[in-house]
């Protein structure tokens, strides 16, 4: 229906918004088109029927020859499946999670739909006419997360590991503080130009951003260690002196990253858990 939806970015960018606004979503999912005429698509999002129209009809008589996932909660990869049957492309990308009924990594909030025809490791590549997209592989956010880099802009589409408006959640026990810090410093590393993510605008100075980024997961790791220190030793009671400002809906989401920061101090041997408090390990 909305063609208008679709905005583009860059001679191979286009990006069209997905009607999911939420406090977790921002304005909503963002779609990334990838080439002319024969085309990539990276995070189809949620199954909406008018984001599905949104993007067959932003394309058009142009071809989708891969419809790639960055990972698998709920408002990214289930209009992976219905858009693969609408237009016979290829589904790949991230590996499904294996979610056993009572198994560990088990959420509400990821999309057991999702059945990529390949599963795409570290430097991976997919290509069409004037593009190509390899698989960086950057745990965290969930287990299974990748960004993609556009070889040809030297541009990255960073799902959820990087966001343009908020830091990402990290909740346990399928994300993980350590990983998520580990693939921070991964992309620090790289030269990219620009980065697309998810949700939020694109970010032009990445290096610079992923490096703020990472400072301020470790200014929060020291405000939960004096928290500790002056007594306060239960999470619901560290969100609301951590947060201030924060909106209250988004409370449960900053306790599973404080409970992501808490299980990465008690690996490294500097905090220990009682129950559903926490101190410091003797
Ligand atoms: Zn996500």
């Amino acid at each position: 229906m909305t063609a208008e939806r679709s905005v583009q970015l860059s001679p191979l960018v286009r990006r069209i918004t997905a009607d999911n606004p939420s406090p977790f979503t921002f304005t909503g999912t963002q779609t990334y088109v990838i080439g002319q005429g024969e085309v990539a698509v990276i995070d189809p999002g949620p199954n909406d029927p008018a984001h599905l129209d949104a993007i067959t009809g932003a394309l058009g008589g142009e071809r989708i020859v891969a419809i790639l996932c960055t990972h698998t909660h709920k408002d990214h990869s289930p209009a992976a499946k219905p858009l693969a049957e609408r237009t016979g492309a290829p589904v790949m990308g991230c590996a499904p999670l294996v979610l056993e009924d009572l198994g560990p990594r088990a959420d509400a909030s990821f999309d057991d739909t999702y059945t990529p025809s390949r599963v795409m490791m570290d430097g991976a590549t997919v290509s069409g006419p004037g593009w190509t997209l390899a698989a960086v592989a950057t745990p965290g956010h969930t287990s299974n997360h990748l960004c993609f880099e556009l070889v040809e802009e030297r541009a990255l589409f960073t799902g959820d590991h990087v966001m343009g408006w908020s830091t990402t959640v990290i909740s346990p026990p399928d994300g993980d503080m350590a990983d998520y810090m580990a693939s921070l410093a991964k992309l620090e590393a790289r030269q990219d130009a620009i980065y697309y993510p998810a949700h939020g605008d694109p970010v032009e100075k990445p290096q610079r951003f992923v490096r703020s980024l990472a400072g301020h997961r470790k200014q929060r790791e020291g405000q939960i260690l004096r928290l500790i220190d002056k007594g306060t030793a239960a999470i619901a009671d560290m969100v609301p002196q951590m947060y201030a400002g924060l909106d209250q809906r988004l409370y449960g989401a900053a306790g599973r990253s404080v409970l992501a920061h808490l299980i990465d101090l008690e690996q490294r041997g500097v905090v220990m858990r009682a129950g559903d408090d926490w101190r410091r390990a003797a």
